[in-house]
């Protein structure tokens, strides 16, 4: 949960998910869309996939444990190589690179290295000074110690170098260069993005959703019927509407996407059987879809909407 997201914002929804998947063999049983509906809202939905994939993999094949080592801690889905050794350096005290984004800051102050650490040869540097620095002993702490550094000392903004307790050894403190390292990332290059949904309603709050390709945006999570080109939602369904109302566009931003969705409702209600549903497509009840993983918009307009019908 926490890679590209910030303590603050996963607290909730850690304690609510394990809450819910207290352990391994639980986690595994669970529906795709159970986990799903838990990581509603937090983004980044492919770690929620992989996660329990992984889940299922370490039931199956690891007797609902870890597996005991970096190389095979990182064979499993959505673990990387650095999240490997941290699991190995905690669970096993063992001195292990560990490379996330506080510790890369850290480094790259502490070593003064130029360049942006997300391009593979500042990586490559990072990941070599980072195995130069580790310790024989104690190898939890020192991970431990070197991520809390960077999270709390050794922050991106005003850094607490006074108080530092490496400070002496530090070639950007010492060059009085600090807020040169690390190099930012080169601007990205956002697109815009803009559609249309089809919000359906069998008048009592349920709703027809469909299915998002594995692949992409909102990959495998339920969503409202989207227009494509030429092809516009209700066509796709089967169904001829003459009338349909336009509803205030909604914003939405991705790292890399500027959205804008437009929604369309129906004046008339829809009985499901009325409407034909291919295999990607399935109408909720009201009690069914705020259950379900829905990218955060089409939670917003959905509840929105159903909210003001049924005032
Ligand atoms: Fe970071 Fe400052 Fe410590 Fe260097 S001295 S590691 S820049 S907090």
């Amino acid at each position: 949960m926490l890679q590209q997201t910030q303590v603050k914002t996963v607290i909730p929804y850690f304690n609510n998910f394990l809450e819910r998947f207290p352990d391994i063999e639980t986690l595994a049983g669970a529906t795709p869309d159970e986990v799903m509906s838990f990581w509603s809202g937090l983004g980044y939905y492919a770690r929620a996939r992989n996660l329990l994939k992984t889940a299922i993999i370490c039931q199956q094949e690891y007797a609902s444990d870890l597996p005991q080592t970096p190389e095979l801690l990182a064979s499993l889905p959505g673990i990387g190589k650095s999240t490997a050794n941290a699991i190995y350096s905690q669970a096993h005290d063992r001195p292990a690179v560990v490379l996330d984004g506080n510790v890369k800051r850290v480094l790259a102050r502490y070593v003064a290295i130029e360049g942006w650490p997300g391009k593979s040869s500042v990586h490559q540097q990072l990941w070599r000074e980072a195995k130069a620095l580790l310790p024989v002993n104690r190898g939890a702490d020192y991970t431990q110690a070197v991520m809390d550094l960077g999270a709390t000392v050794c922050t991106r903004t005003k850094p607490a170098c006074e108080q530092c307790p490496v400070s002496a050894n530090c070639q950007a403190y010492a060059g009085n260069s600090v807020e040169r390292f690390p190099a930012r990332r080169p601007k990205l290059k956002k697109t815009s993005q803009s559609f249309r949904v089809l919000i359906l309603t069998d008048g009592k709050g349920g709703v027809m959703l469909e299915r998002r390709p594995p692949a992409g945006i909102w990959g495998g999570l339920w969503s409202l019927p989207a227009d494509e080109p030429g092809k516009p939602a209700h066509k796709q369904l089967g169904l001829e509407l003459d009338k349909l109302t336009v509803l205030p566009d909604l914003q939405h931003q991705l790292t890399h996407i500027d959205m804008t969705i437009q929604p369309l409702i129906t004046d008339s209600e829809f009985a499901p059987g009325r409407v034909e549903c291919t295999s990607g497509q399935r109408w909720f009840t009201r009690q069914q879809w705020p259950e379900l993983g829905l990218p955060k918009p089409v939670r917003q307009l959905l509840e929105t909407y159903l909210e003001s019908v049924e005032k």
